[in-house]
């Protein structure tokens, strides 16, 4: 460690020592100066305040390098507990994100316990910091108790491996919401970026989607094909989420929300979260990213060769390309663009955040970690949000729909066949 290097430690360790709102965040050198009057109402807002960030993917990294999450992460992850502080964050959603090759060979749902225990373990380490939540009340408990609400969602719906028995036990053992798919297609849903085979929903995938509905786990469209959400749209008699989505309109991506199924989220009362990787949200990003894909495709298919019984390799190897011929920066207006035009689309009761930390390889200017969080609060007020709205955005608008998929819940039978199956009958 160079002594430049010792000093930035010293001072980001001193920076994570002082109370939540106090910290100055310098802007960017290239950015308009900072309105200190704003953004002291900004942090003030953030403060008071529920939080919530409805996709990272930090355990990821946990549980397959066995990072201690209370130790500080700067310049290696996005995500450690002094900068959640910091980020005045009130409940994360970890993502047990189960990989699509467990789909392939086996050991999906071995993987989600595995990486449950990590979250249990984490949270049993620092018990002043975290605390485990499955409920809104729990999440506003948490709150008041000043620790960070520590909440789950299993991404890739493949990790029940077909069993609504699994489903149930995930249920049991805290997972709160389930992305039906990843960018892979399972038994029973189409993935946004896969072969279609069901035509959006099967019947079973029906089937998972109202055992959801009557467990009160939130059913996630993020990553799924736009039959498939319309699909969800259809049989669910809950409020939907998109844990970490964008606008398609905005962002040219099949993973992003087309404007005819964001309004939809409106009468659904679901609440989109906005991703914020570049790759994802900014046009011209997305442009760049095709013209990379384009330039490097002889290696790119030359490394698929190489590693085609080795996909964690494959992975791996082409992050290792890409970093070398990185993409230009995005821009922290883009990311706003998407809060807004989903607002103005859904409804301003219809968007939140789904951050992405840890899951993607790089952020817009100005928001590069987690600690960063405040500054959606004071883009949203220069942009002429009212505090009541900011409240919503940050957390508010996802505990309402959470809220409202636990009274669906206790509305619904708690009738089981003996074969395991669910009587779909509402009481
Ligand atoms: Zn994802």
């Amino acid at each position: 460690m160079n002594p430049q290097k010792v000093l930035s430690v010293l001072i980001i360790g001193l920076l994570s020592l002082l109370p939540i709102g106090v910290v100055a965040q310098e802007p960017a050198p290239s950015d308009p100066p900072r309105d200190e009057k704003l953004w002291k109402k900004a942090l003030e807002i953030q403060r008071k305040s529920i939080v919530v960030d409805t996709h990272n993917d930090v355990l990821s990294f946990m549980t397959d390098e066995n990072y201690d999450i209370g130790v500080s992460s700067v310049g290696k992850y996005h995500t450690d507990i002094a900068r959640m502080r910091e980020g005045g964050l009130t409940a994360e959603f970890f993502s047990v994100y189960i990989d699509r090759s467990y789909a392939k060979d086996g050991g999906s749902a071995r993987r989600a316990l595995d990486m449950i225990d990590y979250v249990y373990r984490a949270v049993e380490k620092y018990p002043n910091d975290f605390m485990m939540s499955y409920s809104t009340a729990d999440i506003r408990r948490a709150k008041k108790q000043k620790k960070i609400a520590a909440l789950m969602g299993i991404e890739g719906g493949h990790a029940i491996e077909d069993s609504l028995m699994a489903l149930r036990d995930f249920y049991r053992l805290g997972v709160r919401y389930m992305t039906l798919t990843h960018n892979n297609t399972n038994n029973w849903a189409d993935s946004c970026c896969d072969t279609a085979k069901h035509n959006g929903l099967s019947d079973f995938g029906k089937d998972v989607v109202r055992e959801m509905n009557r467990l009160g786990m939130l059913v996630d469209v993020s990553h799924v094909s736009d039959k498939t959400m319309s699909d969800v749209l259809d049989v669910s008699t809950a409020p939907v989420i998109a844990s970490h989505s964008s606008a398609r309109a905005l962002g040219d991506r099949p993973r992003n929300i087309p404007d005819d199924l964001l309004r939809r989220f409106t009468a659904n009362g679901g609440v989109v979260m906005v991703n914020f990787y570049p790759g994802f949200i900014d046009a011209k990003v997305i442009a760049a990213s095709r013209a990379r894909d384009e330039r490097l495709k002889p290696q790119t298919d030359a490394l698929k060769q190489q590693y085609k019984d080795d996909p964690r390799k494959l992975e791996e190897e082409t992050n290792k390309l890409h970093a070398a011929n990185p993409l230009p920066k995005a821009p922290l207006s883009v990311l706003m663009d998407h809060f807004d035009h989903i607002a103005k689309v859904a409804g301003v009761d219809h968007v939140g955040i789904g951050s992405d930390f840890d899951g993607v390889p790089s952020l817009p200017v100005g928001i590069e970690d987690i600690s960063k969080l405040p500054v959606i609060t004071y883009e949203l007020l220069k942009r002429g949000y009212s505090e009541r709205d900011i409240r919503k955005i940050l957390g508010e608008n996802f505990l309402r729909a959470f809220a409202q998929a636990e009274r669906v819940s206790q509305t619904m039978s708690k009738t089981i066949s003996a074969d395991g199956s669910v009587k779909r009958i509402r009481q």
